[in-house]
């Protein structure tokens, strides 16, 4: 029995939905594996994976199994009662990574959202009220929430909406004597990106990351990692911190973390998670039992030798081809990131036009990411098949054809 639904299209976004976003021409209504299909039947390789998201693809069977095994047996329950899968999958969190203790949420921002007032609830309940302040990087992407746009380091998303959260600081990603210098025993937390996602794929240095180690220890401030983009097997590792060998106080998952069923979490020491007591954070939604099941079955799958050593070898594949089309155009300066998350930095001549290559690589049937208006960016499944990625750079390849004879 299927329900007659009243046709719908692009048009009727401009008119029912909030102008916040501006999607692309088609619509998208089915997905298997790396490829997608829209609403006239046209296909088109997804190498974009919702932004990161659909970390195993579009309909995997073990997440389909997951999440409907789940509707039959319980949507909901509230935190009122805790649930079988939030708890399995917080022990396989746990299992797998330096934390303890987990926070289940709904977004990215969300677990930002937490790790953040853990931070700040730390050092009050230890040190006072005045330290508080959060140090973060310059474009630096951690959400939308006020708190999240306010420690994000990019002013076109935290402007404009009257007084900010205080406290709270920026300073030039990968500069470790700036960092040094903005420290201070006031400094409840530092938050980096182990790949800037939205910045521009921009990896963070080792030494870097260990000096911020270091500074954070010296000050008894926190080092925050938002993992929200490079968790879950993107990398290449499970997280990107066990790839650097620098262990955070406090890691935030999202994104691939459902593998497209919205789900967040914060991971942390019992040490620092003991400072939220009974009522004093909470989430509705937080560690539903259809958002866990699904995500059970994403960390089972990823979370083995195979995949990940899977996601090393598409990292080659990638790129030789995107630097070998990015000499052959002169269409990228640089190719760079970790595993599957991958961004071209467009060279000078093309500097700006990442949407154009967009919207090429979109009629050509390939669906691809900008990170900033200067890098295009890859974000494909994990288990994305090598004909798949071929054809789908055949296909990049031929929008950046079309737009060099244009
Ligand atoms: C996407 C992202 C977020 C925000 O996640 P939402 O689920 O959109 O709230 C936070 N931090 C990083 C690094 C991200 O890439």
């Amino acid at each position: 029995m299927s329900v007659q639904h009243d046709p719908v299209q692009r048009a009727d976004f401009d008119q029912v939905m909030v102008p916040n976003y501006a999607p692309a021409a088609f619509i998208p209504v089915r997905g298997a594996g790396s490829r997608v299909w829209d609403q006239s039947g046209r296909e088109l390789i997804d190498f974009a994976g919702g932004i990161a998201v659909n970390v195993l693809g579009h309909a995997h069977p073990a997440l389909v199994k997951a999440l409907t095994e789940q509707a039959n047996t319980l949507w909901h329950v509230s935190n009122v009662f805790t649930n079988e899968p939030a708890l399995r999958l917080a022990k396989k969190l746990v299992d797998a990574t330096f934390a303890e203790r987990v926070f289940f949420c709904n977004s990215g921002a969300e677990a930002n959202e937490a790790a953040f007032k853990l931070a700040r609830r730390v050092a009050h309940d230890k040190f006072g009220p005045e330290k508080c302040e959060i140090i973060a990087a310059v474009n630096s992407f951690h959400g939308r929430t006020l708190f999240t746009v306010s420690v994000g380091g990019q002013p076109k998303y935290s402007d404009g909406f009257g007084p900010k959260i205080q406290g709270i600081s920026h300073v030039p990603f990968n500069d470790l004597e700036a960092l040094k210098a903005a420290i201070s025993d006031k400094t409840c937390a530092v938050v980096l990106e182990p790949i800037q996602g939205e910045g521009g794929v921009l990896p963070i240095d080792l030494a870097y990351l260990q000096g911020a180690r270091e500074l954070c220890n010296q000050h008894d401030a926190l080092l925050v990692l938002d993992e929200v983009q490079t968790g879950m097997g993107r990398s290449g590792s499970l997280f990107a911190y066990q790839h650097y060998g620098v262990t955070p106080d406090i890691l935030t998952s999202a994104k691939s973390l459902g593998g497209g069923f919205p789900i967040g979490a914060m991971l942390t020491t019992s040490e620092l998670a003991k400072h939220l007591v009974v009522g004093t954070h909470g989430t509705t939604y937080g560690g539903n039992p259809l958002a866990c099941a699904v995500g059970e079955a994403v960390i089972d799958v990823i979370n083995t030798p195979e995949v990940l050593a899977g996601v090393q070898a598409k990292h080659q594949r990638f790129k030789s081809k995107l630097e070998q089309i990015g000499q052959q155009y002169d269409l990228f300066g640089e190719v760079r990131g970790l595993g599957l998350l991958i961004g071209c930095v467009l060279a000078d001549a093309w500097k700006g036009k990442a949407k154009m290559l967009l919207d090429a690589a979109a009629a050509e049937g390939l669906m691809v990411l900008q990170a900033g208006p200067d890098v295009v960016r890859f974000a494909p499944s994990l288990v994305v098949e090598d004909a798949d990625i071929d054809e789908g750079l055949a296909r990049f390849e031929r929008a950046v054809i079309k737009l060099t004879q244009a």
